[in-house]
């Protein structure tokens, strides 16, 4: 990854996906660029940024679509173009995250794909444009978008649409040689997930039944998106990477699980 520059959106605290995915491509030699959502995280972020020697590159609200053009603008004037992009981003209102999917508003629908889902074909279609020379995208997702789980409701819609749009986006900027992918990772505990209704059961649902019979870190999906931000993975695109410990395979209860 030595001389390849990275754009990581979705970096809140030390316990993100993001920062995982950053952490493993710094290893390799990157250098990167992060953005923040607002003061608050700013003050997070910046530290963090300082560990890997990246650069801040401003606030980034992808509902304020004047953000997102600064953003990119800023990586222009520092480093002229973009090798790849990270983009962990996603926001339904807690609410309702929790009881039945039938009673999802048409307001925080709207908003939950809007964040969740448009936003990566919103960033993608600036960083094309600095991808002169090919590059590769990657977006986080969830086993929430190819079956029913417990309160993840209207997140599974929006993840549902962000699978299918890693799929045209990737026949869209395949003849460009830009590639992309997305990494369905296993349940973490982030700031993301806390709103997510009984999370700890699913945690604790997923440790017991996998076929690793645990569940995965931060920095197991990070080394994954390492790789497909990487050449290593230069002939995959379109695809939706499980890191999840196998859960994605199991079809029935572990019988020798003791009930939750
Ligand atoms: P996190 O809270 O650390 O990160 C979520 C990020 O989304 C934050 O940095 C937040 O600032 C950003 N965000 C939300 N609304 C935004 C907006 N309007 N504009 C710009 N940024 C906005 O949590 P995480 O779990 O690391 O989430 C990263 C991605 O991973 C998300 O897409 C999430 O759905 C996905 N994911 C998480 C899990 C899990 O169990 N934690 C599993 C699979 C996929």
């Amino acid at each position: 990854m030595k001389g390849r520059r990275g754009l990581v959106m979705g970096v809140a605290n030390n316990r993100s996906i993001a920062w995982g995915i950053a952490k493993s491509c710094h290893a390799q030699g990157a250098e990167l660029a992060f953005t923040y959502q607002g003061e608050a995280l700013e003050k997070r972020v910046r530290p963090l940024a300082a560990e890997l020697d990246a650069a801040v590159v401003g606030h980034c609200d992808v509902t304020d679509p004047a953000t997102i053009d600064q953003v990119f603008e800023e990586v222009k004037r520092v480093w002229g173009g973009l090798d790849f992009l990270v983009h962990c981003i996603a926001f339904s209102d807690k609410d309702e995250l929790t009881g039945r999917y039938i009673e999802t508003s048409a307001d925080n629908f709207n908003k939950s794909l809007f964040i969740s889902c448009y936003s990566f074909t919103a960033i993608a279609q600036r960083a094309e444009k600095l991808m002169q020379s090919g590059g590769a995208m990657l977006t986080l997702t969830y086993y929430g978008a190819e079956k029913w789980m417990p309160h993840y409701n209207v997140m599974g819609v929006a993840k549902a649409a962000l699978e299918a749009s890693v799929r045209y986006l990737a026949a869209d900027l395949g003849p460009t040689g830009i590639r992309v992918n997305a990494v369905s990772a296993g349940p973490i505990k982030t700031l993301a997930a806390s709103g997510i209704g009984d999370f700890r059961y699913i945690l604790k649902w997923n440790e017991l039944n996998s076929p690793l019979r645990r569940t995965v870190t931060i920095d197991e999906v990070g080394d994954v998106g390492m790789y497909l931000v990487s050449d290593l993975s230069r002939g995959v695109t379109g695809e939706i990477h499980h890191v999840d410990a196998g859960y994605h395979v199991v079809g029935m209860k572990n019988p020798d699980a003791p009930d939750l």
